[in-house]
């Protein structure tokens, strides 16, 4: 079997704090490729270098998760931009607008997020972009903003919404959610995006598959979601796998 590329995963989660290095070794010996694991914060960055270091399939991303906005000190731009240097991190992320949660600051997460947006246009390096119940808001930005390389990640979308986001170049990227009994609308979607344009991620250690939902999430159970939407574009598990591999290359250039 084809291995699989996760294209976005949280392996500096606390989740993993028991038996991280030996999941880790167990995966890439069995069915991962490589990992693209995201730090969100600035207390997590370490991290995702370390586990970057760590082990050679491991790629990273760096940015501020718009629950993570909190306290952010004035350099913090300057320090991704210190740490896009490194040779691993090959994206910045994720970044965007979550308005899920009540007392959520509107006009911060919109100057964090554009900010973002900036910096990575002019490193040119490619961007994670997350969007919770913040679509009107997220797709103003981007039209304005029109980032080069961008992927929507974690997409639960409509049609129509995937339309749009296409329209402005992006990738749509799909997590376990795809093969939820009530994602009706994420499956639309996915019929809906051109293969060059789509890419799989577990958004571990959330988001697991079904028939694992509700269990630690980890790389391996991609499988799961790569067969649904196999499924929903008529091809084979293993030709969808390796679309979506290909298209990962392709975007973060590994
Ligand atoms: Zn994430």
């Amino acid at each position: 079997m084809i291995k699989l590329i996760d294209t976005h995963a949280h392996y500096d989660d606390e989740a993993y704090d028991e038996d991280r290095d030996i999941l880790l070794k167990k995966l890439f010996e069995e069915s991962v490729e490589k990992i693209i694991t995201v730090g969100c914060a600035l207390d997590r960055w370490e991290d995702t270098i370390k586990l970057t270091e760590s082990c050679e399939g491991i790629y990273g991303a760096v940015g501020i998760h718009p629950e993570d906005i909190c306290g952010l000190p004035d350099d913090y731009l300057r320090q991704i931009e210190e740490l896009a240097k490194k040779p691993k991190i090959v994206a910045l992320g994720e970044m965007g607008l979550d308005y899920h949660y009540e007392n959520y600051d509107r006009e911060m997460q919109i100057k964090v997020f554009t900010e973002q947006l900036r910096l990575a246009d002019r490193l040119n390096m490619p961007v994670i972009i997350h969007s919770r119940d913040a679509a009107q808001d997220t797709m103003r930005i981007l039209h304005s903003e029109k980032p080069k390389k961008a992927v929507m990640h974690c997409f639960s979308g409509s049609r129509e919404t995937a339309a749009e986001v296409l329209g402005l170049g992006l990738y749509i990227s799909f997590t376990g959610v795809l093969t939820f009994k009530n994602a009706k609308k994420a499956v639309e979607a996915c019929e809906a995006v051109p293969m060059d344009r789509l890419m799989l991620e577990t958004d571990c250690p959330y988001m697991a598959p079904v028939p694992y939902r509700g269990e630690r999430c980890d790389s391996s159970m991609i499988l799961s979601t790569a067969a649904k939407m196999a499924e929903i574009k008529g091809v084979s598990t293993e030709e969808m796998i390796e679309i979506c591999n290909k298209n990962a290359k392709v975007f973060f250039g590994i």
